[in-house]
């Protein structure tokens, strides 16, 4: 059986398939599947060895009817313009699901930062926000950190569109360095906010966190502090891996010492008798799994080999609809990205709204405030898929959907 891989085909079927559910019309559909805007740049940078290199990367911005739109910037090497128009969509929806006064966007910028100097990866930063600098601002829309982008990236970001604007833009960029008006919490949003989903799924499934099996795909910011909550709240590491490969221990990982690995190298110089092969880890007999990395790594080549009793989407995009089907078939319980990984987005917001106020908030209110909008949505969520007998994913875009929908409609624009 083939299925396409291209994120953006994905994110059309799966707003086609809440669409149905809704009874939505077509020329709403047909609005909802297209970015409003797209911006394709390209950009000289001077290399640390003096020559000039052209970088190309994009900002897409998907749907702006319930407010500015906002999403995080990725530098990869693999990064396309689908790519880019893709996640653009899924921000959309996920501000949807969690109720934030915005609409969706996503940029890219095609390079490896594995491969670049930090005078380099400074020069690409600043390059890249002044191709884009005419399309964003704080009531426009508003970047924030992804894939391989950080809070450095973020602080260099908001200083080049502070001096083009010649003044103090804080709230043009989240995911900042704390000195720069950033968030206590934004570091560890999305991994409290998925643990949270996590917590309640389990709940709701009536099983223990206590000992619980886990398996963690990507040990980048998300996976990294995920693996450390979840650990602190009992349950047990057995797997993780990243770019590099995995390692398990059935008896539970040392997460600090995978940490200090990471930090040092490898995470493989664990222990060479526990590597495996990282495909090997999403097809573990454990009761979660998270995938935490790229797009695709649930296809339908693997869907029927995954034992895990929950995934939950800390990555955008890492379930494909044909594997999703055969997941669903299989009684696996899937906590939909734009719901799993939607913590990150919401801290983003709480930073933004101090920014706009200049007020800022304690680490603790933060992380209450966080926590009320993930238990709420998730039980939003939770309650829509039993109401419609349908799964989580379609139950969360069938809410983001009609939010957008209700939005253009009081707009007047369908
Ligand atoms: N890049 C993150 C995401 O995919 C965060 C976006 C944001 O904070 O605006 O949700």
């Amino acid at each position: 059986m083939s299925e396409t891989l291209n994120p953006y085909e994905i994110a059309k079927k799966q707003i086609e398939t809440a669409a149905d559910k809704l009874r939505l019309d077509s020329h709403i559909v047909e609005i909802l599947k297209k970015p409003m805007r797209v911006l394709s740049v390209s950009f000289p940078v001077k290399m640390d060895d003096g020559t000039i290199r052209v970088f190309e990367g994009y900002r897409s911005q998907h749907n702006d009817a319930i407010g500015p739109t906002k999403g995080g910037i990725r530098f990869h090497p693999n990064v396309t313009l689908d790519e880019v128009k893709a996640l653009s969509m899924w921000m959309s929806f996920k501000c949807g699901v969690v109720g934030l006064p915005y609409g969706g966007a996503k940029g890219g910028v095609i390079c490896d930062p594995r491969n670049l100097s930090p005078g380099e990866l400074e020069r690409i930063s600043r390059g890249f926000i002044e191709a884009i600098a005419q399309i964003i601002g704080p009531d426009k829309d508003i970047p924030a950190p992804d894939v391989y982008t950080n809070s450095q990236v973020m602080g260099w970001m908001m200083d080049t569109f502070s001096r083009l604007n010649k003044s103090f833009s804080p709230g043009v960029i989240t995911g900042k360095p704390l000195i720069l008006g950033g968030s206590k919490g934004r570091t560890e949003a999305t991994a409290r906010g998925c643990v949270i989903t996590i917590r309640e799924a389990m709940k709701e499934l009536g099983r223990p966190l206590q000992d619980a099996t886990v398996a963690i795909q990507g040990f980048g910011n998300v996976g990294r502090i995920t693996a450390k909550l979840l650990s602190v709240l009992g349950c047990k590491i057995v797997s993780i891996s990243d770019s590099k490969g995995a390692v398990l221990d059935p008896d539970g990982l040392d997460i600090t010492k995978v940490e200090r690995l990471k930090d040092q190298g490898s995470i493989l110089d664990y222990d060479s008798d526990y590597q495996i092969d990282p495909q090997e880890l999403l097809e573990l007999d454990v009761d979660i799994l998270v995938p935490a990395a790229l797009e695709n790594s649930i296809t339908v080549e693997n869907a029927d080999r995954i034992k895990a009793r929950i995934v939950a989407e800390a990555a955008n995009g890492p379930i494909t609809p044909d594997a999703d089907q055969i997941l669903a078939v299989n009684k696996t319980r899937v906590i939909p990205d734009i719901l799993a990984n939607a913590g990150g987005v919401t801290v983003s917001y709480f930073e933004w709204v101090q920014n706009l106020m200049n007020y800022y908030w304690s680490e603790e209110e933060v992380n209450v405030k966080l926590s009320e909008v993930m238990v709420r949505s998730f039980h939003a969520v939770n309650q829509a898929a039993n109401k419609y007998e349908t799964d989580l994913r379609t139950a969360a875009y069938m809410i983001s959907l009609q939010r957008i929908v209700d939005a253009m409609k009081a707009r007047g624009w369908v």
